[in-house]
């Protein structure tokens, strides 16, 4: 397993999360590229290739409930919250390179991913 990682967060995190999901699943693909994005969490995996691409953000939208203005705020660390997110589409672009298609797959709210409880990934 490859880890191009084009974003802020730190590799070895990015790798040990990545594996342990892949252990779990029992499916390694062969490569992941995590590169930054400027809006949301998002990914892409290749139908039957072991191709996982994943955006990531560095910053989140803090919405002032007053004005309800938002603004960006840079994240110092990725919490269980959103890593609970990258780690269902993780599952779901792996699904994409078992060879599946939507109308095969649960939805990805419906992934279950307890297990990353307390878990957090810091700044490379
Ligand atoms: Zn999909």
């Amino acid at each position: 397993m490859k880890l191009y990682n084009k974003t802020v967060w730190n590799t070895k995190e990015l790798r040990a999360f990545f594996n342990m999901i892949s252990k779990r699943e029992g499916y390694f693909p062969q490569t992941i590229k995590v590169v930054p994005s400027r809006t949301h969490m998002h990914g892409l995996g290749g139908i039957g290739f072991g191709y996982v691409k994943l955006w990531i953000p560095k910053t989140k939208i803090k919405v002032d409930i007053k004005t309800k203005r938002g603004r960006d705020v840079e994240l110092e660390v990725l919490k269980t919250g959103g890593l609970r997110l990258l780690a269902r589409i993780y599952i779901h672009e792996l699904g994409h390179n078992l060879g599946l298609d939507h109308p095969e797959m649960i939805s990805i709210d419906d992934i279950n991913v307890d297990f990353l409880n307390g878990l957090e990934i810091h700044k490379n």
